[in-house]
């Protein structure tokens, strides 16, 4: 059997995207009326894959530690939050309009950026090639935020933003959360939610979106604590194995720690995880040492009291946070572009998706040989369905729903024949080796359970 990831090529790309489509993983928004750039519908199985990655990640970060709580915010907030936190001034992106073929760029992508007229060139190549650098407008900003209007009148009162980021309301409900929770710092408080920003170039399928998820967390610690970088190498550490954690392969991860010119003013350090996708190596997720810049923004911009009290050292102060950010559907395209493969199997090629078994949207499929064979299929499907996330699938050749399974990455396939009537027994197939094993069905449960813990 020979194996090959899927190489560093739009190819891959493309065959990805048509998988995704094809398999009910992600369709294109409102596909019925030409779809809307930017927005995306996960199907049955990504919408599996989705929840199981944003549990994974929810016991890692909040359910298995004893000093980070959740919450779960609203997305539109009192719109001073977007003023103090600076994103109404500064949530902005450089754009471009090319005066030929009336497309709008985000500056800092044109070298990469295909023209729309000339895909074969890049819209700086072809502003320069064609007729002129001088095609291309002078360079403005253009804010990110989406506004909308709450309430019946639309006016500049009642301007509102969707969220560019979940974070935000964690600062303004720090007094509320830590008060709660009796949390004492260092402590973190968790968030995953929807987030909107209305991207200039959205692309690279779910890599750029107008509207995601997001899965963040800010970690409250002593100021004097962001000094000695511990709790900001600690996170590092912390997200960075938890990808490992995923199945993700080493070899394509990356941390990439900014250059001070890349900084805020604000920020002590900043790292990103980056993945190295078909389309190149890019962030995945940022973490970053914030200083204390945000609470005390929200402090001078509400005049309350966002301050720590520490009872035993008798000193009040405001926090400095560590700050962990990722995006739900870039995890999704990471665990999606680095389990496919193809390989060879009986001199036939096959797609698969080599997907950890926690990650997995099926973690197991049962299939009867025959159709005459349904009954007692059937009843194993019922069983396991409560330990497992199970398929039951009759239609078609054995090899054929094999393959099936394989292309949506189900890790174990459990096929029901004439012997199983006679003496209870299945045979388990392991997708990635192939393998097959005989297993009495009162071992069934404790033997796949011991294959996906392992
Ligand atoms: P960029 O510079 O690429 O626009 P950013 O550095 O502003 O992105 P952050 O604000 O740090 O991004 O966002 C944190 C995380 O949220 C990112 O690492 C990414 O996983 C996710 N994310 C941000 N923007 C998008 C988007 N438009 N679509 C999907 N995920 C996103």
């Amino acid at each position: 059997m020979t194996t090959s990831r899927a190489g560093a090529s739009r190819a891959a790309m493309d065959e990805l995207i048509s998988l995704a489509k094809r398999r009910g993983f992600v369709f294109p928004s409102s596909g019925i009326y030409g779809g809307i750039n930017g927005f995306w519908d996960f199907g049955p199985l990504g919408v599996e894959v989705k929840n199981n990655l944003k549990k994974l990640w929810w016991d890692h970060m909040v359910r298995f530690r004893s000093d980070v709580v959740g919450v779960d915010t609203s997305i539109i907030a009192h719109p001073q939050t977007w003023v103090s936190s600076g994103h109404v001034k500064s949530f902005s992106d450089p754009l471009v309009d090319c005066k030929v073929c009336k497309g709008r760029f985000r500056a800092d992508h044109i070298d990469s950026l295909p023209c729309p007229n000339k895909p074969s060139l890049t819209v700086q190549a072809c502003a320069k090639e064609g007729k002129g650098e001088g095609e291309l407008t002078d360079i403005r900003q253009f804010n990110l935020m989406f506004q909308t209007h709450v309430g019946a009148v639309q006016d500049v009162s009642s301007v509102a933003y969707l969220r560019p980021e979940t974070c935000q309301s964690i600062f303004t409900q720090f007094k509320n959360i830590q008060g709660v929770s009796r949390q004492k710092i260092p402590f973190g408080i968790a968030q995953i939610g929807k987030s909107f920003r209305n991207e200039v170039t959205p692309r690279n399928f779910i890599f750029r979106s107008r509207e995601f998820e997001q899965m963040e967390m800010e970690f409250f610690i002593k100021p004097e604590d962001s000094e000695s970088q511990k709790w900001y190498e600690y996170w590092i550490d912390q997200r960075y194995q938890w990808f490992l954690s995923l199945g993700v392969q080493k070899n394509k991860l990356r941390l990439r720690p900014h250059a001070p010119d890349e900084l805020a003013h604000y920020a002590k350090g900043c790292t990103d995880i980056e993945y190295e996708f078909p389309f190149g190596v890019s962030e995945l997720e940022g973490i970053a040492q914030r200083s204390n810049y945000d609470l005390t923004q929200h402090i001078q911009g509400s005049g309350k009291d966002l301050s720590y009290f520490d009872e035993a050292t008798k000193e009040k102060f405001v926090p400095a946070v560590i700050e962990t950010s990722l995006g739900v559907d870039r995890t999704f395209l990471t665990v999606f572009c680095d389990a496919y493969a193809e390989d060879e199997v009986d001199g036939e090629k096959r797609a698969i998706l080599r997907f950890h078994p926690q990650v997995a949207p099926i973690q197991v499929a049962i299939l009867p040989l025959s159709k005459k064979l349904k009954e007692g299929a059937i009843k194993i499907e019922e069983d396991l369905r409560r330990y497992f996330r199970s398929d039951y699938d009759e239609a078609g050749s054995i090899g054929k729903r094999y393959r099936r399974q394989d292309e949506v990455g189900t890790p174990y396939c459990v096929t029901y024949d004439f012997e199983s009537l006679e003496n209870q027994s299945v045979t388990v197939r392991e997708r990635d080796t192939t393998q097959q094993e005989r297993v009495s069905l009162d071992q069934l449960k404790n033997y796949l359970s011991d294959k996906m813990q392992a």
